[in-house]
């Protein structure tokens, strides 16, 4: 199958440098859109075809269309971040690429060419480049690919014909005061996804299942929800939106991938960016239990969050049924904040990047 090429129709109207420069200065996550989309179709018989870059507008859709019947929906996050020689660069676009193939794959949906997502991706950040904050702070463009089914008619089965869309978003700084750790419910009957399931595909359907559970979060004072296995409601998963590290002094361990734990690239980078520091970084099941015994014994020192959005997030207080307990002193420990340092450093082009994972778009 041939790979679409995609044809630049950029819009006559950008906003003007006035009005993005003053949405820049503070602008938020998710709430302001650049001035293009990238388009791609998919048919039946055709495979991919008419790659488009657009200005950013409503898509119409017919009322019986798959997706919204059927979510057949699924969807990427990177960033692209200014380098300090003033180009742009996006973080391991291609682990995003693969990510969305086996997301495809699981809600029976064609597969985008790597290739494709990245030219894709590349367009869309090329265009709007100067969307994309100074470098310096902590902001960076957020792009959001996404595929639906868009087949008409109410009969279950895989659409014959898909719709994959970029779109980008300026975000500020996760964490505009500074880092601050978040307070975690691990929620004992909630689960997130189960054995079997598809809990391992970034589909919208896995935030729809969250969102109660966040609700009961936030009734218990906590921001986020910890996932537990969906069998023996025992062993520690992700919150939903993060993956999670645990950190034993200079060892650091995250939860084995179970088929029901999302496969972060921001986790599996900071696996061997530990590495790099001389930590040593291992891949283990942890228990509810555990968590909290080796949290009062004092082996386990301190407990982090990891993803694209807010990079590292310190954990800072867990409650669960009939226990709670302080994660630390209440401030980021010494590991968290030279992991997230280190990280953020190699994404703004400040750290040799030995790995080769930043994609430059000159
Ligand atoms: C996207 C996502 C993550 C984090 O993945 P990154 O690639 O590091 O951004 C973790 N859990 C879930 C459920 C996700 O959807």
């Amino acid at each position: 199958m041939t790979t679409p090429t995609i044809e630049l129709k950029p819009s006559a109207h950008p906003l003007p440098a006035a009005e993005r420069e003053a949405i820049l200065a503070d602008p938020g996550f998710g709430r302001h859109f650049t001035d293009h989309m990238v388009t791609i179709k998919w048919t039946e018989g055709r495979g991919w075809h008419d790659g488009q870059l657009v200005p950013y507008a409503p898509i119409p859709l017919d009322p019986a269309t798959n997706v919204l019947h059927y979510a057949q929906e699924i969807f990427e996050g990177l960033k692209a971040y200014r380098q300090p020689d003033g180009s742009v660069a996006t973080f391991r676009p291609d682990q995003n690429a693969l990510r969305f193939q086996r997301s495809a794959h699981r809600l029976a949906m064609p597969e985008l060419p790597v290739e494709t997502f990245v030219e894709a991706c590349d367009a869309l950040v090329r265009q709007d480049r100067d969307w994309v904050p100074a470098h310096g702070g902590e902001q960076s463009l957020y792009l959001r690919p996404f595929m639906i089914g868009t087949e008409v008619g109410l009969g279950v089965k895989p659409a014959n014909e898909y719709l994959f869309i970029v779109i980008a978003s300026p975000a500020g700084a996760y964490f505009p005061g500074g880092v601050k750790p978040v307070s975690i419910w691990a929620s004992q009957d909630r689960v997130r996804a189960v054995p079997g399931g598809m809990g391992d595909a970034k589909t919208g359907g896995n935030y729809a299942a969250s969102l109660l559970a966040q609700a009961e979060a936030a009734a218990q004072g906590c921001d986020q929800v910890c996932y537990l296995d969906a069998v023996e409601h025992k062993w520690v998963e992700e919150l939903g939106g993060m993956n999670l590290y645990f950190v034993y002094g200079d060892r650091i361990v995250t939860p084995t991938l179970t088929g029901s734990i999302l496969e972060g690239v921001t986790r599996d980078s900071l696996l061997a960016v530990a590495r790099d520091l001389g930590y040593t970084s291992e891949e283990a099941r942890v228990s509810i239990d555990q968590w909290r015994e080796d949290t009062e014994s004092g082996a386990l020192t301190e407990v982090f969050a990891c993803g694209t959005a807010a990079v590292i997030t310190p954990v800072g207080t867990v409650k669960t049924d009939g226990a709670q307990w302080a994660q630390g002193d209440g401030t980021p420990g010494p590991v968290t904040l030279r992991l997230r340092e280190a990280l953020l450093g190699i994404q703004r082009g400040v750290t040799e990047d030995k790995h080769g994972w930043m994609h430059r778009l000159g």
